[in-house]
């Protein structure tokens, strides 16, 4: 077993030896059937919660009234969940309520799809009742149960079904993905943020066309922030032939430019941290001076290199070209002569002390003047070469 796991099994062992049951469960044991990276172990017992806490010194009420205790170990943190039964979905999301059991098997039903209702006991032993091996192998995503009562029971069963899709390039079964057609439009009943955390997983997929036809095919993309009218930027996004080399970040910033909107404001709509719609606003601004005029060395040194290869990647996609670009822009950018303003040997105060003028406009126009300089390699950046310069500049501007 991969060491995620092995460094798991003790807490099975324990909650076992207190006489209850435990398995892995989940996206862990479908990952590793699939020999993909596994990000994280969920657990599932049927101990109580309490009686979880009763077993493991360290916890932490992470979201109890759903049945999971966070355990705090040496080798991690683990969420562990009471098995559960849940009913009466009125609002086609979350439900009314949840009741714990003592039953694995009526914890696996209540799962989204048969690849995800697997549980695995701490000798590596699978338990799989409805047949989720058998859909792995055969790269069907299929849902427990009946479809439509599935996906009215949660419609964000929906989007996380095309964004597997997505990431593993499996198909949807026909007739979950003939429900799924049918029953779109109760994605409107689901959260912005749920909707976000599921989109951002298919954006990132390596499948990501092949998920992109599905939202159109099934309308659900419809349902998503801004782009219920973005139909044709979808479907040109999906057509290119370079999309998947894209990162997630590189990914939302494609989409920023094929779509007419603000791009502060469309991401704002999918309720993105403040800190990523700055990051993305910045890009597509560089994106459309790179488009314009090329990299100068100004721009590449006010974007960053981050910035820098982010920009060029996406525009490499836009224009389907496949090219050095980027390892060239990164040997320009790190023979640039400084990298940020911290690096210039003068500060705002010398240049103060220097002239006897007080604070002002003109320092930082006057900064932006010796950075230019010293980029297009006029001067050096040294703290006297830079001091005769200026009093030369404005020696010539007075006469
Ligand atoms: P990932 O590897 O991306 O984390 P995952 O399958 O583990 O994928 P999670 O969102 O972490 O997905 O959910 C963990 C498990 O909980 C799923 O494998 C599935 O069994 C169950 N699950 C999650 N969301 C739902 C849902 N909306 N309806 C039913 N079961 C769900
Ligand atoms: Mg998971």
């Amino acid at each position: 077993l991969p060491t995620i796991f092995q460094d798991a099994i003790p807490l099975l062992k324990r909650i076992e030896q207190a006489g209850f049951q435990a398995y892995f469960v989940g996206g862990s044991v479908r990952d590793y059937l699939l020999g993909r990276p596994i990000n994280d172990v969920d657990i599932a017992t049927s101990a109580y919660p309490g009686e979880i806490k009763d077993i493991f010194p360290r916890t932490a009420d992470i979201g109890i009234e759903h049945g999971t205790v966070l355990v705090i170990e040496e080798t991690g943190e683990y969420e562990i969940t009471t098995f559960r039964t849940e009913s009466g979905y009125g609002d086609y999301r979350r439900p009314d309520k949840v009741e714990f059991i003592r039953s694995l098997e009526d914890d696996l039903r209540r799962r989204d799809f048969t690849m995800n209702s697997l549980a695995m006991d701490a000798e590596g032993v699978i338990y799989d009742p409805f047949e989720g091996q058998a859909d792995i192998k055969h790269k069907i995503i299929r849902t427990v149960g009946k479809p439509s009562d599935r996906f009215s029971e949660d419609a964000l069963r929906m989007l996380r079904g095309i964004r597997f899709v997505s990431q593993l390039g499996f198909e949807l079964e026909p007739s979950t993905l003939m429900s799924l057609k049918s029953h779109s439009s109760l994605l409107s009943h689901i959260a912005v943020e749920r909707k976000a955390m599921e989109f951002e997983k298919m954006i990132g997929g390596d499948f990501r066309e092949k998920a992109m036809q599905l939202l159109l095919h099934s309308t659900l993309f419809k349902q998503l922030p801004g782009l219920a009218e973005q139909k044709e930027a979808i479907q040109e996004i999906a057509g290119l032939p370079m999309l998947k080399r894209l990162n997630t970040d590189q990914t939302w910033l494609l989409l920023l430019t094929y779509i007419n909107d603000s791009p502060a404001e469309f991401l704002r709509l999918w309720k993105l941290p403040s800190k990523m719609i700055k990051e993305r606003t910045k890009e597509k601004q560089i994106l459309s001076f790179r488009t314009k005029g090329g990299w100068s060395k100004e721009l590449l040194y006010y974007s960053g290199l981050q910035r820098v290869c982010n920009v060029e990647k996406v525009y490499e996609c836009i224009h389907s070209i496949s090219s050095s670009a980027i390892d060239e822009l990164t040997k320009d950018y790190k023979a640039l002569p400084i990298k940020n303003r911290q690096e210039l040997t003068v500060t705002g105060n010398d240049l103060m002390k220097w002239t006897g003028r007080k604070g002002g406009p003109w320092v930082k126009v006057t900064l932006e003047y010796v950075e230019k300089a010293i980029l297009n390699g006029e001067i050096i950046n040294d703290q006297e070469t830079i001091r005769r310069w200026l009093e030369k500049c404005s020696r010539s501007e007075k006469n």
